[in-house]
């Protein structure tokens, strides 16, 4: 994958951050009014956009569950600030990451799915339970939006993950193919025969060291600490490989460059001595943020934020545990393994399948 400040959030491909309200959704219930007044739930409403919930609306449009996608802040997802994706399977040329999602979306829309430009704050979800906020009592999920509320019988959460950014002058600037990546699995096989840095010093960042060592020709690791966080098996791997340098206590200050990163300069922290490290490309492998901060509250979490389950179904670990029927997780926000376009994609397609299950029962 590269990106392009063109592509940035899609705006060249006619993805803007924020679209106006688009296909028939229910309209806002007026204060005060009666139940049976008040909408009809929507039989699936799919949370997020990106590669995962276009997935998952594509197969179930397709099963005429006439699915509501609810677009949030990044209309597309993640996969629209990339120029080119070589690893989506179907396209031997690539194919620029806009383009991807546009066709997908194409794809969801002509078979009947609907898209609305709102981001959910909360999710309230129940058998038994009423609604406090919703007022109805009859359906089983309430979506409250930053402009409105939604009532679905099965909700598909695909919300994505953010990844984490160091925050230093230059990021920005080589950002999306001219240096600066957030994906080593993605980006990796551009910088063939390259001098890169990995920052970072968890399993992620091991991973991504050795991965680049295979064909890049130096792999420098910047670590803010004297030790890896990876595990004992990982870093001895690293610490042996020939290829592998790594640099201790290293704080990252800059990028620098032209039109291309051509270095980054780092701080060491013990003797605040700065130095320039030549390289092409710095893969960032700090971490991601999932997108659930929102679902909290009803979503079981694991310690990072990602939403447990066993494939597309979500489960607790409480003892007896919640029942989580008819809401599925799908994607980036469910995976802290995998992150990649297909991956997300598949588990939107099986997110989608077991909504239509539980809905004809
Ligand atoms: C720079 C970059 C390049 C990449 N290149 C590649 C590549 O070449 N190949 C590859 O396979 N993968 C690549 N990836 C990874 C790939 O983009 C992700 O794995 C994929 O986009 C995950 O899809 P997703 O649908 O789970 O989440 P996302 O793409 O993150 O989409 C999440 C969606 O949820 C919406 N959302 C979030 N919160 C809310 C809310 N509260 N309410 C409503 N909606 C919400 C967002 O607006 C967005 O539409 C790249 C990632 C990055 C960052």
């Amino acid at each position: 994958m590269v990106q392009s400040e063109d592509s940035r959030f899609g705006a060249a491909l006619g993805f803007q951050r924020k679209r106006p309200a688009q296909g028939r959704a229910p309209p806002k219930p007026p204060p005060g009014a009666s139940a049976q007044r008040q909408p009809q739930a929507e039989k699936l409403i799919i949370i997020g956009s990106g590669c995962a919930g276009l997935s998952a609306a594509i197969y179930a449009a397709r099963a005429g569950l006439e699915p509501l996608v609810i677009e949030g802040s990044q209309p597309g997802g993640q996969l629209t600030t990339t120029d080119h994706v070589e690893n989506f399977p179907g396209f031997p040329e690539g194919i620029s990451g806009p383009e991807l999602i546009r066709n997908m979306r194409r794809q969801a829309e002509q078979f009947g799915a609907r898209f609305r430009s709102e981001r959910i704050r909360r999710l309230e979800f129940s058998a038994e339970e009423k609604f406090p906020r919703c007022g109805r009592p009859d359906v089983q999920k309430c979506l409250q939006g930053e402009t409105e509320s939604l009532w679905a019988q099965t909700v598909i959460v695909a919300v994505g993950a953010t990844p984490r950014k160091l925050g230093i002058p230059g990021e920005e600037k080589f950002f999306g193919g001219r240096g600066v990546s957030t994906c080593a699995t993605c980006d990796g096989a551009f910088y063939r025969h390259r001098e890169v840095v990995v920052v970072g010093g968890g399993d992620s960042a091991c991973e991504d060291a050795l991965f680049l060592a295979r064909f890049c020709s130096r792999v420098h690791l910047v670590h803010r600490r004297d030790r890896l966080r990876a595990s004992k098996i990982m870093a001895e791997r690293v610490r042996a490989h020939e290829k592998i340098s790594i640099l201790w206590n290293s704080i990252p200050v800059r990028l620098d460059g032209d039109e291309r990163l051509a270095s980054l300069r780092i701080r060491q922290g013990e003797t605040s001595k700065e130095q320039t490290l030549p390289c092409s490309a710095v893969f960032l492998a700090i971490g991601q943020e999932p997108n659930t901060i929102p679902f909290r509250d009803a979503l079981p979490l694991d310690e990072r934020g990602y939403i447990r389950g066993e494939g597309v179904k979500i489960s607790s670990l409480e003892d007896p545990p919640r029942s989580f029927e008819g809401i599925f997780r799908a994607g980036d926000c469910a995976d802290s393994s995998y992150r990649q376009a297909v991956t997300a994609a598949a588990m939107g397609c099986q997110a989608a399948l077991e909504a239509e299950r539980s809905l004809v029962g």
